[in-house]
């Protein structure tokens, strides 16, 4: 019938942590406006599906991202359309068969994709089966601001940016004004929608009742002056002539256990909580005052939405360059590499300097939108609505792009 369910299939990687969150945002904001109505499916298909190199993706951005030189010249090496043209072609003909039966399999009315890397090769794939007028592809971009140009691709119905910066790329890259939308980053709505108490949240995760909490972090890998910071904090909040701690320590390693292990290992003056992989950060942020952490958009989005100044004390050259601006310049938080530094920062804002937080967090909270996700969703609906009662989709079996190659 006319009122079937609708297949939705977002392409993701999980490259870091962020790329999932976007894409499990967006899954959950469809379920909560949309219940039976859509059926979604959130895959990490290259990773399922293809060979090598991209269902090495994960391994190879770890160890770039840990070798920071290499992943700058990969990054800006790539940036000119033509080298990554020829290169996704290369991969292209060689996967495609592979890419095809994914779709073939979730059979997708819409497809999202959340990486920079997943727009083309499916995009081909749906020209190929002449499919590109039936089925919806959109892309929801995840980075603030310095984003690669794999990311802006014209075949798309719609591409959307978190912020005008990158829909200024976008168009400057090809897109039309039609094209593009700029809602915001989609953030999981179990941190929009929440209404959290701030001294319900530290009973319940057994943290000190009145102390002030500093949030220590570094993405989904644990990465960044995690150990150093953490160490200079156990100094900077421990006050030697009263002997008493003047704040806490909330440290997330992510998927990083060798640093959670580290840290487990050593002696504390001040209330410290070492955590691994942590699935609600909605509410370690919400018992928290402040974060430290690298310039990830995810994190970053997340904490404005729960009004926490940021000290930034890294970021990963390229896509991660521009998030750093963006949350100084706004007066949401400042960027510095110094542990020490950042250490004396925390002391101050926790004893002589609390109005200077509380400014910021003013300033992160006018920052913050916490419904992206949600307006992103419903313009997703809105473009399918206009497709009418969608037919059923004709996925052939029979290889057509491929035999073609
Ligand atoms: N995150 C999480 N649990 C953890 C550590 C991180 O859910 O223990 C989430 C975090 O809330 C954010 C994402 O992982 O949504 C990290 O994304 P970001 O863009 O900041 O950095 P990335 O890890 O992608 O480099």
């Amino acid at each position: 019938g006319a009122e079937r369910t609708k297949n939705v299939l977002i392409l993701m990687s999980d490259t870091g942590g962020g790329h999932r969150a976007s894409a499990e945002a967006i899954r959950d904001a469809f379920k909560l406006e949309f219940g039976d109505e859509y059926r979604i499916f959130v895959k990490d298909v290259w990773k399922e599906y293809t060979g090598w190199p991209l269902n090495d993706m994960e391994r190879q951005y770890k160890f770039m991202v840990k070798h920071v030189q290499l992943w700058n010249l990969t990054f800006h090496s790539t940036s000119p359309r033509w080298i990554h043209s020829v290169y996704l072609a290369a991969i292209a003909a060689f996967y495609a068969k592979e890419v095809e039966a994914g779709l073939m399999e979730y059979k997708p009315d819409i497809i999202i994709s959340v990486h920079p890397l997943m727009q083309h090769i499916p995009l081909w794939v749906l020209k190929w089966q002449g499919l590109q007028k039936k089925v919806i592809f959109v892309t929801v971009i995840t980075d603030l601001n310095t984003c690669h140009r794999t990311w802006f691709n014209p075949g798309v119905n719609r591409c959307y940016c978190p912020s005008e910066e990158v829909a200024k790329r976008a168009l400057l890259d090809g897109l039309e004004e039609s094209q593009a939308r700029v809602f915001g980053l989609p953030i999981r709505p179990s941190f929009c929608r929440a209404v959290l108490s701030k001294d319900d949240l530290r009973v319940e995760l057994e943290m000190d009742p009145t102390l002030p909490a500093v949030l220590l972090m570094g993405g989904g890998e644990g990465m960044g002056p995690v150990k150093k910071t953490a160490k200079a904090l156990g100094e900077s909040l421990y006050d030697k002539e009263l002997e008493k701690p003047i704040g806490q320590l909330i440290i997330i390693c992510g998927r990083n256990n060798a640093l959670a292990a580290t840290l487990e290992s050593l002696e504390w003056k001040i209330p410290v909580k070492i955590r691994g992989f942590e699935k609600q950060m909605e509410k370690w942020m919400g018992a928290c005052d402040c974060i430290i952490t690298k310039a990830g958009p995810g994190t970053i989005a997340e904490a404005l939405i729960r009004g926490l100044p940021i000290i930034l004390n890294d970021f990963i050259p390229g896509q991660e360059k521009g998030n750093v601006p963006y949350v100084v310049d706004n007066g949401a938080g400042v960027f510095t590499r110094s542990a020490k530094e950042t250490a004396r920062l925390v002391a101050e804002w926790f004893s002589t300097k609390t109005d200077e937080l509380r400014r910021m967090s003013e300033n992160a909270l006018k920052l913050a939108q916490p419904d992206a996700v949600f307006n992103i969703v419903k313009d997703i609906h809105e473009l399918a609505c206009q497709r009418g009662p969608l037919a059923n989709i004709p996925y052939m079996l029979t290889s057509s792009f491929s035999s073609l190659i």
